[in-house]
């Protein structure tokens, strides 16, 4: 179990900062994840009183902050509309509706865990997360990062004209998943990240087409020749949930269903 002996509802990112610079100190997103934990804190730094639980949207990029639920993501009809309902595919399996009322954007990005569908999805997207001391970094770097003691303040998606699709695998809904793995067309390159490998999620870039041809460009032949190349251009691990053979099959799969998705809607 896991015990707080203080509490700190902070008046600003600076004084959160501060305090987070001691080990004993946490910062809470949702706690969905973290009262799950052992140990002791010292003071919980509580960001809910900074504004930074809405998604601002505008002509080039959503900004998403740190404290937005996952059931803003899924309700929000800007994101739904410009990644095809990606976004809330991505969250929709996740424990059930009140779990996302208070699970974290924040929590979930900075947390990196191996089996995320939402950092899965953010990955096949023009993502970066802003930093308190770190600034705009790219998400697929900060995915790499050594885990250190900055805060993520808000996580920005741009608008590039993007196609995406997320798709998962789960032995039974709401359980952790087997696989997610999110598939992206933009500027004629094809993109799919896979997570729950059960690794942390990684992206590769699958093709290079002519911009505005990705899409047309796709044929059944093309999608399966992708789909294989997906399958073989990740590492697979086992665990309680899937062997490591039995991942990379679902890979090919899901990559393939997703990728006949993207062709279809455009057809
Ligand atoms: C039972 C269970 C099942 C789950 N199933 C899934 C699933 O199927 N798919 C999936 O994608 N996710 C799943 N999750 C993860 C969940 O969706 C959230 O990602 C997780 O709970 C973290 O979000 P939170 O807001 O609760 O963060 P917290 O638990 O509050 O924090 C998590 C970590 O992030 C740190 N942190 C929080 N906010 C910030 C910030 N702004 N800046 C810096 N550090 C921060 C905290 O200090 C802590 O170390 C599951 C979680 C649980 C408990």
């Amino acid at each position: 179990m896991i015990t707080i002996q203080n509490y700190r509802k902070v008046e600003d990112l600076a004084e959160a900062y501060e305090l987070n610079q001691k080990k004993a100190n946490r910062i809470v997103g949702g706690m969905m994840w973290l009262r799950m934990s052992k140990g002791r804190v010292q003071t919980a730094i509580d960001l809910s009183g900074l504004g930074l639980d809405t998604i601002e949207e505008d002509e080039q990029e959503f900004r998403i902050g740190c404290m937005t639920t996952l059931r803003q993501l899924e309700l929000h009809e800007g994101l739904q509309k410009y990644f095809g309902g990606a976004v809330r595919e991505s969250v929709r399996h996740i424990v059930g509706t009140q779990f996302r009322n208070g699970a974290t954007v924040g929590g979930s990005i900075f947390g990196r865990f191996g089996f995320s569908d939402v950092l899965t999805c953010f990955l096949a997207m023009d993502s970066y997360v802003e930093l308190y001391q770190g600034g705009i970094v790219p998400l697929r770097e900060f995915v790499r990062m050594e885990r250190d003691r900055d805060i993520l303040v808000r996580l920005i998606v741009k608008k590039d004209g993007r196609k995406a699709v997320c798709l998962s695998e789960r032995a039974c809904s709401t359980d952790f998943p087997i696989l997610v793995c999110a598939v992206s067309i933009s500027e004629g390159r094809v993109e799919v990240a896979i997570g729950a490998r059960p690794m942390k999620a990684e992206v590769v870039t699958l093709a290079e087409m002519a911009e505005d041809q990705a899409l047309a460009e796709l044929t059944e032949d093309k999608i399966e020749e992708l789909a294989e190349k997906a399958a073989e251009s990740f590492r697979f691990g086992s665990n309680m949930r899937g062997s490591a053979q039995y991942r990379q099959h679902l890979a090919y799969v899901l990559v393939k269903r997703g990728l006949k998705k993207l062709w279809k809607e455009e057809a």
